[in-house]
C-alpha cells in the first residue's frame, strides 16, 4: 500500500471536519499524470475550502489546494515525461478534482505547464494563483491601452496575496500606484514594494454616488462591493478597472454612470479556466517581470499541517503577502 500525507476534508451529517492524514494512493481520482507534488501555497479560495465558508469544494472527501509544483512521477499523456518539472493553477484543483495539499496529485495533463525557466518551485508557489492573477489583471490594464503615462492605478486589498504582487508588478513596469490598504502598519511594506501612494481602504468603502473626482486611470480591485464601484466612480474618463476578487463582499453596488459617462470599461478576470495561451503568456512574463527580493520579502514558508490553521488566517484577511507551503 503507498500512502503519502494530505489535508483531507471530509463532510458529515455535523459538518465539515479537516485532518492531516495518510491518504492511499489508489483513491487518487483518474488522470493522466501523477505528479509528486512539492510545493503549494495558501489562496483566498484554500481558505474558504479549509474553513467551509463558501462551497467551493464541490466533492467530499476532498484534499484542498488549488496550485501545486512538482514533478511528474508517471505520465501517459504526450507532453509529459517522468522528471518534468510542473505547475499547475486551478481547473477545479481542489473544488472538483483531489488538489494539492497531498504529497502526490493525479490530474488530467492538458492542465499542466512546463515550469516557467528561471523560478524554482517555492518562487511559482510564493506567486501562485494570486500572483499569476495579479499579471493577467495587469495584461488586461495593457489590452485597454491603460499605459503608465496615463496616469495612477489603485490597488485593492493592497497587502494580500494579489494586491502585493499587483503593487510590486506596476511598480516594475513604471506605474504610479496607490496601494489601498485597512492596514496603516503596512505602508511601508507596500512601499517597499513600489507603491507611490498609501491610502486608508476606508477612502473607497462610504456610499457609493455615481460619478465622483476623477482619481485613477484604472484600477486592480480583490475587495468587490462598494470597494469596486467607488473605484469606478472615481476612474478618469476612458479608464479601466479589473476585477478580480470578493474579500470584500459579492454584490457591486454601482450605476451605469461610469461606463456611459466616461467611457469607463470593467474587466473582469477568472484564473481558473483561462485558456493555455493567456497563461503561457503570464507565467512568462512574471518570470521575468518578479523582482525575488521582493516575492521572497512578502512570502511567509510553512508545512502541510500549518494549512489548516492557516485557513481562516486568509479569510480574516491577516496575511500579508503569500505564504508558500513546503508539500515535499
Ligand atoms: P488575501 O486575503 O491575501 O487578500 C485580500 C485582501 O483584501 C486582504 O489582505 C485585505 O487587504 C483586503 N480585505 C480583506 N477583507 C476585506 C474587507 N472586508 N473589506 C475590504 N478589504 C478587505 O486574498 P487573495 O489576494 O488571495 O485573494 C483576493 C481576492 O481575489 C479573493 O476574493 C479571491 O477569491 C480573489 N481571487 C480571484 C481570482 C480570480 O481568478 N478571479 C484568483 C485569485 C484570487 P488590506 O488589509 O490590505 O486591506
Amino acid at each position: 500500500m503507498a500512502t503519502f500525507k494530505a489535508i483531507r476534508i471530509d463532510k458529515t451529517n455535523e459538518g465539515q471536519t479537516v485532518g492531516l492524514v495518510d491518504f492511499d494512493e489508489k483513491d487518487l481520482m483518474d488522470g493522466n499524470v501523477t505528479v509528486n507534488v512539492e510545493w503549494s501555497t495558501l489562496n483566498y479560495k484554500d481558505g474558504l475550502a479549509l474553513t467551509g465558508k463558501a462551497p467551493v469544494v464541490r466533492r467530499f472527501p476532498m484534499i484542498p489546494g488549488i496550485d501545486l509544483a512538482g514533478t511528474v512521477e508517471t505520465s501517459s499523456h504526450p507532453d509529459w515525461k517522468a522528471g518534468d518539472r510542473v505547475i499547475l493553477n486551478g481547473f477545479g484543483l481542489g473544488e472538483t478534482h483531489l488538489g494539492a495539499y497531498a504529497g502526490k496529485a493525479r490530474v488530467n495533463g492538458d492542465w499542466l505547464l512546463a515550469a516557467p525557466p528561471g523560478l524554482n518551485g517555492r518562487q511559482t508557489m510564493a506567486i501562485g494563483t494570486a500572483g499569476y492573477t495579479a499579471m493577467l489583471a495587469v495584461m488586461a490594464l495593457e489590452h485597454q491601452g491603460v499605459t503608465p503615462d496615463c496616469g495612477s492605478i489603485v490597488v485593492t486589498g493592497a497587502s494580500g496575496g494579489v494586491g502585493s504582487v499587483a503593487v510590486m508588478l506596476l511598480a516594475g513596469y513604471g506605474y504610479q500606484v496607490v496601494a489601498s490598504t485597512g492596514r496603516s502598519a503596512e505602508a511601508g511594506y507596500l512601499q517597499g514594494l513600489g507603491a507611490t501612494t498609501v491610502i486608508d481602504r476606508q477612502e473607497l468603502s462610504g456610499p457609493v454616488r455615481p460619478l465622483a473626482k476623477e482619481r485613477f486611470a484604472g484600477g486592480i480591485d480583490s475587495v468587490g462591493s462598494t470597494t469596486l464601484a467607488n473605484v469606478l466612480a472615481m476612474t478618469k474618463y476612458g479608464g479601466a478597472v479589473v476585477a478580480c476578487g470578493l474579500a470584500g463582499g459579492m454584490d457591486l453596488p454601482t450605476s451605469v454612470a461610469p461606463f456611459i459617462l466616461r467611457a469607463v470599461s470593467l474587466i473582469g478576470i477568472d484564473s481558473v479556466m483561462c485558456p493555455m495561451p493567456e497563461r503561457r503568456k503570464a507565467w512568462s512574463r512574471l518570470a521575468s517581470a518578479v523582482d525575488r527580493t521582493k516575492l521572497g520579502a512578502m512570502t511567509e514558508e510553512i508545512g502541510l499541517a500549518d494549512v489548516i490553521a492557516a485557513g481562516p488566517r486568509i479569510l480574516e484577511g491577516r496575511v500579508r503577502g503569500r505564504i508558500v507551503v513546503n508539500v515535499g
